[in-house]
């Protein structure tokens, strides 16, 4: 099977150091492996995506001296691809309706009976407020709602997997159904090789998932997974950031009938202090360096590739 991987950034703002490494440790991996590196532009968020950000990117890219087919694959033409997907997940019965806002999921989450809120990959995790009422408003609606944000029933999506999450009795393990995904770079905790997780941790410490978001009519977590398969990407390399998400694109896989690519995530690029660099550190835009007279060959080195 030949090794198809990707890069994929948001052209929302200057590639930098981060992206770089993210970037040539694909390109090389794909290369060593005689595969395919290629890109994907994340562009769902229109928001806050520039057409400005992506000939940069490209530029950039195309200066560290990375190769990939053409045209690219760019998330804001698949739309369709997304709706197709979201029709299927509530034809399941999967998705409701939520309006709640951050404020709102916060001050719900941290109510008394609810003791401390619990984070998971995309923040405070859901409480739960919208899934009781809004199903029974649309309970006899074939069609799904559009225009308003869709979240996944997490425990009712668990329970939908019998294949992901069989019963299996494992010596020393105190659960006996669980999911798995093949890694084979680092989680955050040293996480390696087959990495296993319970319904019920999906449900506790992911919860109700947003898979169709306001105003962009998909999420990064459906797209991701869909583009990926559309792709052929048998290897996703990526930040350790995305660690956690993993499990939702694992169960997002086995719903829509889509391959389970292996993953490798790799450490992320920190500043002296120690904190990841951000989009607006332009300090370590690619850009800034190549305007100080680096070459690519600096970059390498900086990342600790050279
Ligand atoms: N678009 C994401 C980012 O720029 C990367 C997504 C992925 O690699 O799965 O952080």
């Amino acid at each position: 099977m030949t090794f198809i991987t990707r890069f994929a950034p948001s052209p929302t703002g200057p590639l930098h150091l981060g992206h770089a490494y993210s970037a040539l440790l694909a390109y090389d991996m794909a290369m060593a492996e005689g595969g395919k590196f290629l890109l994907r532009i994340e562009d769902i968020d229109q928001s806050r995506a520039r057409p400005q950000w992506e000939a940069q990117i490209y530029k950039d890219l195309e200066w560290l001296g990375l190769w990939w087919p053409k045209p690219v694959m760019r998330q804001s033409e698949r739309q369709s691809v997304y709706d197709e997907a979201l029709d299927r997940l509530w034809q399941l019965g999967l998705l409701y309706p939520c309006t709640c806002n951050r404020k709102d999921i916060a001050a719900a989450a941290a109510a008394p009976q609810e003791g401390s809120p619990l984070l998971g990959p995309d923040g405070v995790i859901y409480p739960g407020t919208c899934r009781g009422p809004w199903e029974q408003v649309f309970s006899d609606q074939h069609q799904r709602p559009q225009n308003v944000p869709l979240r996944l029933d997490m425990e009712k999506a668990v329970g939908m997997v019998p294949g992901l999450f069989q019963n299996r009795i494992v010596p020393g393990k105190s659960f006996a159904s669980f999911g798995s995904f093949l890694e084979t770079g680092n989680g955050p905790n040293g996480e390696r090789g087959l990495v296993e997780f319970t319904p019920d941790n999906m449900v506790k410490t992911i919860g109700d998932v947003v898979l169709s978001r306001r105003g962009m009519g998909t999420s990064y977590h459906l797209s991701v997974v869909l583009d990926d398969a559309a792709q052929g990407v048998n290897h996703v390399i990526r930040g350790q950031d995305l660690f956690e998400a993993t499990r939702i694109h694992i169960l997002l896989q086995a719903l829509l009938h889509l391959p389970h690519p292996t993953y490798h995530h790799h450490s992320l690029i920190r500043d002296e202090a120690g904190k990841r660099l951000a989009k607006r550190d332009d300090a370590r835009a690619i850009a800034t360096y190549r305007q100080d007279g680096a070459n690519p060959q600096d970059i390498r080195e900086l990342v600790a590739l050279g």
